[in-house]
């Protein structure tokens, strides 16, 4: 059975279930593990039976419980390389080396965890609080060494542990945006899309004959994106803001630029305008997604994509569907 399960959108986190054959893979940890976990179970999702995870981009709300995850369930995590690299710096602000330095490092420091303890998988918690503090402590630990070896310059003292990586993941694997590789029975097609991070990406997932889409943070949808969303059974859209709240909302004007621009995010109308004009009507699922709750509301999307299904008198077989910040969506199944 192929299922795609919507476990959180918007702003404040984004992650998705997609399995089908038998993999099942975790697509962006924009949530606290613990939470994630949560809401997979909620769902009906078994964590411990995710094979791989993959990010779209950098951006926390994608990335936020990224490490805390792939370290508990010690599976791979699948990035382009420019978005491994810009989480690397995000994560390491402080930290001042070549990448082929880090590289060693993340070696070096990998060899040295193969080597310590396994911590119970149930014990999120305490990682995460570790992983918020890692930078710091790495940080103080290296100041407070150098401090105490000049105050005690006793030779039998012990050095202190080395401090733990933050950016430190089981696996790391790369792809790249336009050539389509395979996670276990999963075909993944990564494409291009236009947003402010390094190297963002949407998906197109096939397994047993169905395709399902990820489009999400994009400024506008350029012409390899309306090509990649041609015959998909499941369309994920991003419908982020509706055009007059967000010009009259609480936003600085320096931000509505941001989300207005190119490489901003799609607003209820771009999305509206799309699935009127262009939209092939294949899906039997059109979900919208990555709704503000600042410059949206949910009816608003759901009116606005509606008239535009509408219009189109063969697309009301089409299922519209909205995911949400706080609640997983049940699954949806082919
Ligand atoms: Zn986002
Ligand atoms: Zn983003």
């Amino acid at each position: 059975m192929v299922r795609f399960t919507v476990l959180a959108s918007g702003s404040k986190g984004n992650c998705t279930v997609v399995s089908g054959g038998n993999t099942r893979i975790l697509v962006d940890a924009g949530l606290s593990c613990r939470e994630m976990f949560r809401r997979m179970r909620l769902a009906g999702e078994d964590p411990a039976t995710l094979d791989a995870i993959i990010i779209t981009h950098e951006h926390s709300d994608h990335v936020s419980g990224l490490a805390v995850t792939a370290r508990k369930l010690g599976i791979p995590v699948y990035f382009t390389q420019g978005t491994h690299r810009a989480w690397v710096r995000w994560l390491s602000p402080r930290k001042q080396m070549t990448y082929a330095q880090w590289l060693e490092q993340c070696r070096q420091q990998a060899a040295a965890r193969m080597a310590e303890a396994d911590t119970s998988p149930e014990d999120c918690d305490t990682e995460e609080a570790e992983a918020d503090e890692e930078v710091e402590v790495a940080a103080t630990e290296a100041v407070n060494a150098t401090a105490e070896r000049k105050a005690d310059p006793a030779p039998e003292r012990k050095d202190p542990a080395p401090p733990k990586d933050p950016t430190w993941l089981p696996v790391v694997e790369y792809f790249s945006a336009g050539t389509p590789f395979r996670i276990g029975d999963m075909a993944v097609s990564p494409f291009t899309i236009p947003h402010d991070a390094a190297d963002p990406v949407g998906f197109v997932f096939q397994a047993e004959g169905i395709r399902m889409a990820v489009a999400t943070d994009l400024g506008y949808i350029p012409p390899n994106v309306k090509a990649q969303l041609k015959k998909v059974d499941l369309l994920l859209l991003e419908s982020n803001h509706d055009l007059e709240m967000l010009r009259d909302g609480p936003y600085p004007w320096s931000v509505k630029q941001r989300v207005l621009s190119r490489v901003g995010h799609l607003s209820n109308e771009a999305a509206a305008t799309y699935l009127e004009t262009e939209y092939d009507g294949q899906a039997t699922y059109v979900v919208l997604a990555h709704l503000s709750e600042s410059n949206n509301l949910p009816e608003l999307a759901r009116i606005t994509a509606e008239r535009a299904l509408n219009g189109r008198a063969n697309l009301l077989a089409n299922r519209l569907l909205l995911a949400g910040q706080h609640e997983p969506l049940m699954p949806i199944c082919f």
